[in-house]
């Protein structure tokens, strides 16, 4: 007969949204910052407002290859312009004489006087020796001209400290004529992942692994998705199922990093040593989420040399598909405060779309469910036919997750909330 569980295995599961919240409230952004070219600064935090010295464009320029032109001069369709000068791309006109046209390019600065430009296709060039242009149609003040300041204008803020920068925003940073960027440093996460029964492919062949060993999978995906974060990674290996062992590791890793993070041995079994290990160097905060998959998880902090510091710690569950869909849904935001993000910026979860079920949940889960689905082309989802938290297949066929809330059952062209894998490794 088995034993009866401990209180403490019984103990009712914190929601997924309270741990967001208390996790979040746990982690202030770090205070380093450094400076990295704009070219490198893909998915860094702003650590200070950009404003910008100048006004994007600087001038008012031609949106056409055409002629600029004064609209006062074109009474009626056909007047015929005297083309009185000619203005490229990166070169300044002179002040446009009355009664006559710039021939003008995309992007090249209006000549004083101008206000307008009629687009080549609208013209006719007259023959002969003079040069000079038919305008086909009145033109209004102000057609294909781009204003000067339409995109920024000097003094504006045009981004905020604690944006954190997407591939447009390095552009418009660049169009300020800003080569580089002050940004807060990077997390200094130390990763290890625990269990004796792990082996690191390459090191055995598969014919000759021993029974009962695996290959260590989550190793490969926590440190690309922390690398994704942009954290810079420690990656200390396997950690085997021992006190001594879990606990120098901690203490090593604690010193110089801002975060550690593990996966396995965090339930509740006597091979689990993470738990009592940081409980001893520090503190366990948050155990035991209402989330399937990822029931298993803990905050914590481990005490540095230095009196009164301390790293944070997060252990997520063994199995696979449980340690990504914490990292994604839990760590992530948590990153993304370490590194500046404000907290009014982190929403809980990223917005979920609603798409109709193509398959069917019969049995209702106690836990809020995070199922792995894809998008099929009938616009609905499918469902991935393994849900079992050891099978990370279900993550790489699938592109996003249900979010089920507990005691839900599904049934065909039911509405449910469907949040991208795109939206979470962004
Ligand atoms: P644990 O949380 O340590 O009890 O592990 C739960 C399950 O996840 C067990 O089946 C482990 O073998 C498996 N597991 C733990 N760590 C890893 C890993 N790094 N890679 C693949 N599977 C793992
Ligand atoms: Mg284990």
């Amino acid at each position: 007969m088995n034993a009866p569980k401990p209180a403490a295995a019984r103990a009712p599961l914190m929601s997924l949204v309270d741990a967001m919240h208390d996790l979040l409230n746990r982690v202030q952004a770090l205070s380093a910052t450094e400076t990295v070219a704009t070219f490198d600064a893909d998915r860094r935090v702003l650590a200070q407002d950009l404003t910008s010295a100048l006004q994007v464009p600087p001038n008012d320029n031609s949106s056409m290859d055409g002629y600029a032109l004064r609209v006062a001069d074109v009474t009626e369709a056909g007047t015929v312009l005297r083309v009185s000068q000619r203005i490229a791309a990166g070169h300044a006109g002179h002040a446009l004489e009355p009664g006559t046209c710039a021939r003008i390019f995309t992007g090249a600065p209006m000549p004083a006087g101008a206000d307008a430009v009629v687009m080549q296709e609208d013209t006719v060039e007259v023959g002969g020796d003079i040069h000079a242009v038919h305008i086909q149609a009145v033109p209004e003040v102000g057609q294909w001209v781009r204003r000067a300041g339409e995109d920024v204008t000097r003094g504006a803020v045009v981004l905020a400290r604690g944006e954190r920068l997407s591939p447009a925003s390095l552009g418009l940073a660049a169009s300020l004529g800003l080569s580089h960027l002050s940004v807060l440093a990077r997390p200094r996460v130390a990763l290890f992942s625990t269990g004796d029964e792990l082996v690191m492919p390459g090191d055995v062949p598969p014919e000759a692994m021993k029974p009962g060993a695996i290959y260590n999978s989550n190793r490969f995906f926590l440190r690309a998705l922390l690398q994704r974060m942009g954290c810079e990674v420690s990656d200390l290996g396997i950690v085997p199922d021992r006190r001594e062992a879990t606990l120098a590791a901690l203490k090593t890793a604690a010193d110089h990093h801002d975060l550690i993070l593990t996966s396995g041995g965090v339930s509740v079994g006597e091979e689990d040593h993470i738990k009592p290990s940081v409980q001893a160097l520090g503190s366990l905060d948050l155990w035991q989420i209402g989330m399937k998959p990822g029931k298993p998880f803990a905050y914590g902090t481990v005490r540095r040399d230095t009196p009164g510091a301390a790293c944070h710690f997060i252990g997520l569950p063994g199995n696979p598909v449980s340690s990504f869909v914490t990292f994604l849904l839990l760590v992530r935001p948590f990153l993304l405060k370490l590194q500046g993000v404000p907290a009014s910026r982190l929403q809980a979860l990223p917005p979920a779309t609603s798409l109709p079920a193509h398959f069917t949940v019969a049995r209702a889960d106690k836990r809020r469910e995070f199922l792995r689905v894809r998008r099929n082309a009938a616009g609905g989802l499918d469902l991935f036919p393994n849900q079992s938290s050891g099978v990370l297949t279900s993550a790489v066929w699938g592109d996003g997750l249900v979010d089920n809330p507990a005691g839900t059952t599904i049934a065909q062209g039911d509405l449910v909330s469907y949040i991208s894998f795109a939206d979470l490794l962004a």
